[in-house]
């Protein structure tokens, strides 16, 4: 059972508020509004809470694990007794029946049942197709339940060996997407953003992204290369040559009329962060940051910058026109104006890292729906408006004294 019947049916009280998305802005919104004692279902997609967080290593301006603050605050949400926490849980959309709005979440059921599973490890021991892992990659941090085997959907060829020899009876072989109709009062969503993928019309394609394995996005390059993982340098991924000069690439599909036409707000900053990890590693790499204007509201983020500058990241104030592979001379070719001379400059590098363009993911359809009279949904974290993690818990954190009041204001016969 992923949800308990009783807790839509509290006695006289309104059904939950859903929080759509569980990064910062959805689990904080969660908890604020659980602190005012009003219950919440935060529904996730992705088999952890977190959001975009946990693909992060270290997060600006203080250069701190990105894990801890988010383990902890996705701890407190599934301790809160007012916080329903449903993980594989993608909200649809919404309808109305009366007055009553219903939130349509698919939830999908991993094969194998954390409840029961003892991991033993039998089933991987049984498994002729290697689908068996130790833990799901993503990992499901419920402290209530511990840690249990993961089928790979993908490679498992439904044999049912590993049904066979698992003690427990853990393994559900196929089981399908739960499809949920869920009476709401509220709906909060927190649905975060996307990057660009090559071929979206967000991607901007003068930038190369997708046509090489060394032209990385951020979130691509945050994975190759992260400062705590103790890598001894920094290298190509074509062909794992050590790399010497690395471009960081800005508003590559933002502020641009064709794509995204605003500033993604957080894209100069992770630059300049992932830029320092590697000079702090390799003070001897070559680091071009190429920028539009350097964005780093607030005393901290600009002390970050101003150290990285005088760390010996170079600046050049340029939006180049073309990234691209250059067989020719062995590097990607980054093809840019020269903001002094004003003339054409192609240098060549190892790595270029394309920033920008990240879109908000696009929300569940309904936003605009009416809901109950006084229930519309509300936006907050980065699907609203580009922020970074504090900004975006900060939004989560409105959006629930909003939708508080909003309840207080029904309960009381009025309409918010
Ligand atoms: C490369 C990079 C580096 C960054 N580094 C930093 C940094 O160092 N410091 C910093 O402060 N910020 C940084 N940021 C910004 C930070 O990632 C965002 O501020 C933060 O993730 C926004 O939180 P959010 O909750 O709004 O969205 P997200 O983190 O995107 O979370 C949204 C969640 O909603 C879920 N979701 C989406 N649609 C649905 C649906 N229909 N149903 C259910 N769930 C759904 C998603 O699976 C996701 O878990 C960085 C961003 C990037 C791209």
């Amino acid at each position: 059972m992923l949800i308990s019947p009783a807790y839509f049916s509290s006695p006289g009280g309104e059904p939950p508020v859903l929080v759509a998305g569980g990064g910062p802005a959805g689990m904080h919104a969660a908890l604020s509004l659980a602190g005012m004692g009003v219950p919440v279902l935060l529904a996730e997609r992705s088999a952890h809470l977190g959001g975009q967080v946990m693909r992060l290593d270290k997060v600006y301006p203080t250069d701190h694990c990105a894990f801890c603050p988010v383990w902890t605050t996705a701890k407190a949400c599934f301790e809160s007794p007012r916080v329903n926490v449903l993980l594989r849980a993608s909200v649809d959309g919404l309808r109305t029946d009366g007055d009553q709005t219903f939130a349509d979440i698919t939830a999908a059921q991993g094969w194998i049942d954390p409840q029961r599973c003892l991991f033993c490890g039998a089933c991987a021991g049984s498994c002729p197709s290697g689908a068996l892992h130790e833990r799901d990659a993503s990992m499901t941090w419920d402290p209530a339940l511990p840690p249990s085997m993961r089928i790979d959907e993908a490679a498992c060829t439904r044999c049912g060996k590993c049904a066979e020899a698992c003690p427990a009876g853990a393994v559900r072989l196929g089981a399908e997407p739960v499809r949920l109709s869920v009476p709401v009062s509220d709906v909060v969503y927190a649905t975060g953003f996307e990057e660009p993928a090559p071929g979206t019309p967000a991607h901007a394609p003068e930038f190369g992204g997708g046509s090489h394995p060394d032209i990385f996005t951020a979130m691509e390059f945050e994975a190759w290369h992260q400062e705590s993982r103790g890598q001894d340098m920094l290298r190509r991924k074509s062909d794992g040559a050590p790399a010497k000069r690395v471009a960081f690439i800005q508003c590559a599909g933002a502020r641009d009329a064709r794509h995204l036409p605003y500033c993604a707000a957080v894209c100069c900053m992770h630059a300049m962060k992932q830029a320092r990890w590697l000079k702090r590693r390799q003070p001897g790499l070559d680091i071009t940051l190429f920028y539009t204007d350097l964005r780093a509201p607030g005393a901290g983020q600009e002390a970050y910058v101003r150290a990285g500058i005088a760390e010996g990241i170079r600046l050049m104030r340029s939006r180049p026109g073309l990234v691209a592979a250059s067989e020719a001379q062995g590097g990607i070719a980054v093809r840019y104006d020269d903001p002094e001379t004003g003339g054409a400059v192609g240098e060549i590098f190892d790595i270029a890292v394309v920033n920008g363009g990240l879109g908000q993911c696009p929300l569940p359809t309904g936003l605009g729906l009416p809901a109950a009279e006084g229930a519309a949904p509300l936006a907050c974290g980065f699907c609203a408006e580009p922020a970074d993690v504090a900004g975006s818990a900060v939004q989560g954190a409105a959006a629930a004294a909003a939708v508080a009041a909003r309840r207080r204001s029904r309960a009381q016969g009025g309409n918010a």
